[in-house]
């Protein structure tokens, strides 16, 4: 049965980079090595444009019935005025919000091309493929009461609020057990269960859910070691699972190790459908709409056809497919073409198209 892809191309340099996933799905159903159906809507200001919301009833609609949903980018100077509930972001956070996508996944993978690129020393990232699993939609970003109270004495009191229940940690413990499955079998769990009663809670929840996955590697970290030893010995780590708020620095710090914006992807998912054990899913580059660059026909496509090659093996259990799609933007690193934000000395510089269809040659070959 075809699958079907929901394409969202956004704004700025996301109708560019998404063309060339276009391409490889045309090129991937034409080889008969899948079989999906595409739909495209609009997402951010475009649709801010032709709608007057950030994103129409009638594509969240199709987002919600798609396999899963690619998306671009949002945003430019252009919708910087809009009303607040109505600007670029609002059209992905809802995606986000009715998606109920409370995983996020942010691999860290250095190509071996790019490794001198790293701030780290070339063995310490050669090869590095970790992947961070952060919870999206709970802990201290979203627990109440979060405030600001004037003590009337010149002082003020700031509170946010750190608030997990089982659910919460038991369901992103699976996701990161469930793919460490199709990795290598093993999980760090980071908490600060030292100084943290959530932290407790949440190594608590993460033992019990490791005792269903006996054929893995199950280890509690504090996130402040998590952090130290990702810049020390990152090869260690296979996935991580953390909470919302160490999540967020953890993937940012771990996927810097390995370079640029334009290179970085990403994933978020939801929970399995109770009739079909399938999950709702949207993947993204981790960039924004770059609107320095967006219509020269210069942006890396690379961090969006990786982030479809994640669509590739955590949506659709394609693995060989996807470490294929890998393996190509590998090996057009190796051969030394680069788009203008991982530019190095005596390599080819190179634009969006002409990088995109170097992959699909090397995919090809
Ligand atoms: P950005 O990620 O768009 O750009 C930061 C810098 O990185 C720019 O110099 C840009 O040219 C470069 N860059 C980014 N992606 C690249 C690529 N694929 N190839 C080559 N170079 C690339 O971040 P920003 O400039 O802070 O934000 C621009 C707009 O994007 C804003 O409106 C912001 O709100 C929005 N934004 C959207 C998302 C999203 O859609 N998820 C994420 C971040 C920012």
């Amino acid at each position: 049965m075809s699958l079907k892809l929901f394409l969202l191309p956004g704004d700025g340099i996301g109708t560019e980079i998404m063309k060339e996933v276009e391409k490889l799905i045309a090129w991937l159903n034409g080889e008969q090595l899948t079989d999906f159906t595409t739909d495209s809507g609009l997402v951010g200001g475009c649709a801010y444009d032709a709608h007057g919301e950030a994103i129409s009833e009638a594509d969240m609609e199709k987002a919600l019935a798609a396999n899963a949903v690619i998306f671009g980018a949002v945003g430019g100077p252009r919708w910087d005025k809009v009303p607040y509930d109505k600007r670029p972001e609002a059209g992905l956070l809802r995606l986000r919000k009715d998606l109920g996508l409370f995983a996020n996944l942010r691999p860290a993978i250095c190509y071996p091309a790019l490794a001198d690129a790293s701030s780290l020393k070339r063995e310490l990232v050669e090869g590095l493929d970790i992947l961070i699993v952060r919870e999206l939609t709970g802990g201290v970003y979203f627990g109440e009461p979060k405030t600001i109270t004037d003590l009337g004495n010149g002082q003020k009191r700031a509170i946010d609020t750190q608030v997990y229940e089982t659910y919460e940690i038991d369901r992103i413990v699976r996701v990161a057990c469930d793919l460490a499955r199709t990795r290598n079998k093993k999980v760090h769990s980071a908490d600060k269960k030292n100084v943290m009663k959530s932290g407790v809670l949440w190594d608590e929840v993460a033992q019990a859910v490791a005792k269903d996955y006996p054929d893995l590697e199950f280890h509690h970290i504090l996130a402040d070691n998590a952090a130290m030893q990702l810049v020390r010995n990152p090869k260690q780590f296979d996935v991580m699972v953390t909470d919302n708020l160490f999540g967020d620095i953890l993937s940012d710090a771990a996927a810097m190790l390995t370079g640029s914006l334009g290179m970085l992807p990403s994933a978020s998912l939801g929970a399995p459908d109770k009739a079909t054990g399938k999950r709702k899913a949207l993947y993204e580059p981790v960039h924004g709409s770059a609107p320095d660059i967006a219509g020269k026909g210069v942006a890396n496509p690379i961090a969006t056809i990786a982030s479809f090659a994640m669509a590739l093996r955590y949506s659709f259990g394609m693995i060989e497919l996807a470490d294929r799609v890998e393996a190509a933007i590998s090996a057009v690193l190796d051969e030394g073409l680069r788009t203008g934000d991982i530019a190095q000395p005596n390599r080819k510089i190179v634009g969006t198209e002409e990088m995109g269809a170097a992959i699909l040659r090397r995919l090809a070959a």
